[in-house]
């Protein structure tokens, strides 16, 4: 193996069972059953045999047409981490925040690139000019999460857009990943449109109630998309996601209530565990809250022991005692408080 790739591990996650489960971020509601059949329906006048789209350009022609994008603009990707992986390869250096989203990271790692991350301030605020001053040569590629993962935090447009001005005027690529953004009404597509220096990342995960789908893409300008297009493999969104995506991305009304159902449970529980003794939530503009207690491990266990599995983040630095918790549906939410204030 290459030196950089001898020590690497896998994505840590651990897989543990629960009644409640708040730990990944997923929407608490599949998709209503009708859309389902509706999927399973084109499902099965599938040819199996055939291999899919190259290029998942139909799916690609129905997301540019919902996001008044070009369509060469758009690529599709079997989870927008693959993205994030072309991203890193291509990279000569990539830049972060920390705490980040780890797999910015990990990919930076597996890529054997020039990796560095810079503290938040406080409050979570972004480290401005460092990222600024850290945007030097070789020029290359920032991870900017907008809503943030894992703190919750919208960094304020104005400085999204010094960040994307530093890009361009250094020959770097601000990728600002949109994971969450649909909780927060917050679209980074007018400065996207406005400076061929910035890319958005989007998934279907998260709002759109489709985890176990895979499936992500990239708005940008063409020129950079055809390049990441090209760092993916061929057929890479398989037959089976683009049907249910071209099913669920024609029923776009069921994802626009939910998302806004979850932010309003989201303030819900962010403003009830304001009176809780010793836990403290940061506000959150993503399906999830950043939760301080004294003891990571101790809360983690209590709430798991009531039925409610969530992340420890305190391995993070600057997240000592941290928790995340994803927003469940109401009754979910309610026995993560009740569990929360018998701790
Ligand atoms: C959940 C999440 C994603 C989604 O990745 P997929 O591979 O599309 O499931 C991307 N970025 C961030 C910051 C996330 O939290």
């Amino acid at each position: 193996m290459k030196p950089h790739l001898e020590r690497l591990a896998a994505y840590p996650y651990r897989k543990v069972e629960a009644p409640i489960k708040l730990d990944q971020n997923e929407s608490p509601y599949d998709l209503p059953p009708e859309l389902k059949e509706r999927a399973l329906a084109r499902l099965r006048t599938l040819p199996w045999n055939r291999y899919p789209d190259m290029h998942a350009e139909s799916v690609r022609a129905v997301v540019a047409r919902g996001q008044d994008w070009p369509e060469e603009g758009v690529v599709l990707a079997p989870g927008s981490n693959f993205l994030v992986l072309a991203l890193a390869q291509a990279a000569r250096q990539v830049l972060d925040t920390s705490p980040s989203f780890a797999y910015y990271e990990g990919a930076a790692r597996l890529s054997g690139v020039s990796y560095r991350a810079l503290r938040l301030g406080e409050g979570f605020a972004l480290p401005l000019s460092g990222l600024q001053d850290g945007m030097g040569d070789p020029p290359g590629v920032l991870f900017l999460s907008n809503p943030h993962a894992p703190t919750g935090r919208l960094f304020p447009e104005a400085e999204v857009r010094r960040l994307a001005g530093r890009a361009s005027e250094r020959g770097w690529l601000l990728v600002v990943d949109e994971a969450y953004h649909s909780f927060s009404g917050s679209d980074h597509r007018p400065l996207a449109r406005e400076n061929g220096s910035v890319v958005l990342l989007r998934t279907f995960s998260k709002a759109w109630s489709l985890g176990g789908v895979r499936a992500g893409y990239l708005l940008g300008p063409p020129e950079v998309a055809s390049k990441v297009q090209a760092l993916l493999p061929p057929f890479c969104v398989p037959a089976h996601t683009a049907a249910i995506l071209e099913v669920v991305l024609a029923a776009p009304e069921h994802v626009r209530g939910l998302a806004a159902a979850l932010a309003a449970e989201r303030d819900r529980v962010f403003h009830a565990l304001a009176s809780h003794a010793s836990w403290r939530a940061s506000p959150s503009a993503a399906n999830f809250l950043l939760v301080r207690t004294p003891d990571a491990e101790a809360a983690w266990k209590g709430l798991l022991a009531r039925g409610v599995l969530v992340r420890r983040q305190d391995h993070l630095p600057g997240l000592e005692g941290c928790l995340r918790v994803s927003v469940g549906t109401p009754a979910e939410n309610d026995a993560f408080l009740e569990a929360a204030f018998a701790l």
